[in-house]
């Protein structure tokens, strides 16, 4: 038996301004653990070149959007850059019962939501080394005009103070160390012994085997 024979599913919450490098990050992450799946949002903004429907996200109109807020079917949502996104009950839900480890990448105000009814949940956040490599990043992507910028530099100025209730704090200076960091926060979740006390079970009743 395994540690993740034995245990319930984790919910590895990862938040990160724009421009840190979170997606990258969690694509590697992806990448490194065959027994790891992202959590599929909803999303009412348009989809981007290259991106598909149930993969990137599950594109909704803000109607459809807010009818599943009604009728109680996210777990969180946000409006973040002037889109609503949000996590579905159902998807979790699958996760749980299949014993499945999910890794969402959401923004702060839906990782303050899921913090609240998922105690075990690992919430990670990635850090810039500092405001000024994280202008000097989002100015070299190139894709954002100047008040976009500048709008993405004032939120990461809120969200980054309030990030201390977070388990983790990894910074994405060296993007190695960044991955490296993050794949041992991952690993370690998985051995605690809350989440795997059934691997003791057949050490306890000696003799009775
Ligand atoms: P993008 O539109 O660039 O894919 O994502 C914009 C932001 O929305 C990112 O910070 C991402 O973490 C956040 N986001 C994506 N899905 C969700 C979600 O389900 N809930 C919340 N609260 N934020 C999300």
């Amino acid at each position: 038996m395994s540690n993740s024979d034995c245990r319930d599913g984790i919910l590895f919450v990862i938040s990160a301004p724009s421009g840190a490098g979170k997606t990258s990050l969690c694509r590697e992450l992806i990448d490194s653990f065959s027994d790891l799946r992202q959590s599929i949002s909803f999303a009412t903004r348009a989809k981007r070149g290259g991106e598909q429907d149930g993969v990137d996200y599950h594109f909704v109109s803000t109607d459809a959007f807010q009818k599943m807020i009604d009728q109680q079917q996210l777990v969180e949502w946000a409006e973040v850059h002037g889109n609503m996104y949000g996590t579905s009950l159902a998807t979790l839900t699958v996760a749980a019962e299949g014993g499945t480890d999910l890794l969402l990448d959401i923004d702060c105000q839906g990782a303050a939501q899921l913090k609240k009814n998922y105690q075990q949940a690992v919430f990670i956040f990635i850090l810039p080394p500092d405001y000024i490599e994280l202008e000097k990043r989002l100015r070299g992507r190139g894709t954002d005009d100047e008040a976009v910028i500048l709008r993405r530099m004032k939120n990461a100025e809120k969200e980054i103070p309030a990030a201390r209730w977070y388990d983790y704090l990894v910074v994405n200076d060296d993007f190695e160390s960044a991955r490296q960091q993050l794949i041992a926060i991952v690993t370690a979740e998985r051995c605690r012994s809350l989440r795997t006390a059934n691997l003791l079970d057949k050490f306890t009743a000696k003799g009775d085997k």
